[in-house]
């Protein structure tokens, strides 16, 4: 129906403050719910399947079926308990993620990121934060990976609007999480070997608590 494409493709365009940065912190309550309850929520795939070890095709078409898959993943990171998903965590190889993620300063944001591409950052802004991270493709594991703590990324939003996004602390960890996801890293690769087996033995060890894709 083309009064709900409409609400759909509306509700993924942010204002922008006086940098240009999109505005995420306002009316999150209200537009992740309006998002997952346009969505169906689906299973999660996990490490070895490979739409998750490669590079995500680009998004060229901003309509309703982009709207809907971004409505599909926030359906499915709220299922999960997640704070992003990357559209290759529910098998779908576009350059496309959404969070639903608080910052150190307990400032929540909400939204979604076509064809990110992480900035560069001069090395004065790279303040490494070595807390843990662990990812839904990764269930049950955890492990510590120092990251920088400050994060921009450019992109477009689902109408097809350049986009920048910028955030700190875990926020900032979110936005590099799922960028690498689209380009078909996870956060195991940037592990040592033993790290990343010590990963994959909690993995073996804890049941997910979401539905998973099982890999062949
Ligand atoms: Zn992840």
């Amino acid at each position: 129906m083309a009064q709900q494409d409409t609400d759909q493709q509306h509700a993924g365009v942010l204002p922008v403050d006086d940098e240009g940065y999109i505005v995420d912190t306002e009316d999150c309550e209200e537009r992740e719910q309006a998002w997952r309850e346009r969505g169906t929520s689906r299973p999660i795939t996990v490490v070895g399947n490979p739409v998750l070890h490669k590079e995500c095709r680009d998004v060229t078409e901003f309509g309703a079926e982009l709207a809907q898959l971004a409505a599909d993943m926030f359906a499915s990171q709220r299922t999960a308990e997640g704070v992003g998903l990357a559209a290759n965590q529910i098998g779908v190889d576009l350059k496309v993620f959404v969070y639903d993620c608080q910052d150190d300063e307990g400032n929540r944001h909400v939204g979604v990121v076509c064809n990110p591409k992480l900035v560069e950052l001069p090395a004065e802004k790279r303040l490494l934060d070595d807390n843990n991270e662990g990812c839904l493709s990764v269930p049950g594991a955890y492990a510590p990976l120092a990251r920088p703590d400050y994060a921009e990324v450019t992109g477009q939003d689902v109408a097809g609007n350049a986009i920048k996004v910028r955030g700190t602390g875990y926020f900032a960890r979110c936005l590099q999480h799922e960028t690498d996801h689209l380009y078909g890293y996870l956060y195991i690769d940037r592990l040592s070997k033993r790290e990343r087996k010590d990963v994959m033995r909690q993995m073996a060890e804890n049941e997910p608590r979401y539905p998973v894709v099982a890999n062949d």
